[in-house]
């Protein structure tokens, strides 16, 4: 089964508002994640702030209780974001705050270890970004904006020289892993988001027809049905092909299909602002609402009129069973008063619609 959804992903194109789609999806599943993030990077720059204020010498200032106030700020509003875009920018604000608090906690450290903090201090902060959701651009964008506001050869450090060729191995090599883990990431993420979006969407489809399925038809005129206002005029339909035994025994079940997904078609076309699925076998549900019943009733011998005279090889007809629905009516109560109306369609000589109050 996967094998084969597979397949059928590794054909399917991706498009850029797809991509888009998994991106704002990503971000909405990692939000709590994002703050989690952020907030132990404020704790930990706190705590080194702390060490070089108090240990190092440097003086815990204003200017330290500012840039906290500042960081937990931009964290506390990444529960209000509701787009992703916005949570790129966020976030490289974020990063450039964050650096630049780093920088000057640094400042406070021995001169020599410098270099080795800054490298540091900018790995924790692209392997942090490496797994909070960015597109490439916005995570490329943080790469770059760290290892440049954190360059660990500012103070001069001649890279050919030991330390300074380590550093530099270091950084390379750290820069390069964690760009490919986040871009192996996403690249994962995206596949099992398709995956699962494709099959989603097949559990809700009938595979002969390509109409909704009864699941789907159950979900949604359950959710329809729970949110109706009192006085909402409502109705559903059951809709059942004539003799349809007949039209595989005469034809075979390949010709039987053929009928069945023209039925389909018909009914899409006719009713597709409204909820419609095949329930299972040739028999068809459909629920509509905010009309009078006479409108109920056209539609439906609007709908038993195109079965009826579509040109084709293997002409078919339909009956309907047409029911009223009360206030606070189940789908239960409902399938089985509209099941009983099309019983009376059947026995009235089908290829018409009973409709029932
Ligand atoms: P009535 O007018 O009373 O509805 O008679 P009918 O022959 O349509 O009713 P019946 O319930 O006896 O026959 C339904 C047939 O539908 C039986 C079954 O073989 C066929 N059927 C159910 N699902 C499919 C399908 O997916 N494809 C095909 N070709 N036939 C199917
Ligand atoms: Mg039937
Ligand atoms: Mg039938």
């Amino acid at each position: 089964m996967f094998r084969t959804v597979e397949s059928q992903l590794s054909h399917q194109a991706v498009t850029a508002e797809l991509k888009a789609e998994f991106l704002q999806y990503d971000f909405e599943q990692l939000r709590t994640f994002c703050v989690l993030v952020l907030g132990v990077s404020i704790a930990l720059w706190f705590l080194f702030d702390l060490v070089v204020s108090f240990e190092g010498g440097q003086g815990f200032t204003f200017k330290s209780i500012f840039l906290l106030a500042l960081l937990c700020g931009l964290v506390a509003c990444v529960p209000l974001i509701r787009k992703a875009q916005h949570f790129y920018v966020l976030n490289l604000i974020y990063v450039s705050v964050y650096c630049l608090s780093a920088r000057l906690v640094i400042d406070g450290v021995p001169v020599d270890l410098q270099p080795l903090w800054l490298t540091l201090t900018a790995s924790s902060v692209v392997f942090l970004a490496s797994v909070l959701p960015h597109n490439n651009y916005s995570y490329f964008s943080v790469q770059a904006l760290t290892w440049g506001l954190l360059n660990p050869f500012v103070g001069g450090i001649p890279v050919l020289e030991l330390k300074g060729t380590l550093i530099l191995f270091y950084v390379l090599f750290l820069g390069a892993i964690t760009a490919y883990t986040f871009v192996r990431l996403s690249d994962g993420k995206l596949h099992n988001y398709l995956m699962a979006k494709l099959l989603i969407e097949q559990a809700y489809v009938d595979t002969l027809t390509q109409i909704p399925n009864r699941r789907a038809f159950m979900t949604r005129t359950t959710a329809r049905l729970e949110t109706a206002v009192p006085g909402q005029r409502r109705y559903l339909a059951m809709v059942d092909i004539d003799y349809f035994k007949k039209i595989n025994d005469s034809f075979g079940h390949d010709i039987g299909d053929v009928v069945l997904q023209r039925v389909a078609a018909n009914i899409g076309a006719e009713v597709s602002e409204f909820e419609f699925a095949r329930l299972g076998g040739e028999e068809f549900g459909i629920y509509l609402w905010d009309m009078t019943p006479d409108d109920a009733q056209q539609r439906m011998e609007k709908l038993l009129r195109t079965v009826r005279e579509t040109p084709t090889d293997h002409p078919a007809t339909i009956s309907i069973g047409l029911a009223r629905l009360d206030d606070g009516a189940t789908l239960n109560q409902a399938l089985i008063k509209a099941d009983q109306a099309l019983y009376d369609s059947k026995h009235d000589g089908r290829n018409r619609c009973t409709y029932v109050e």
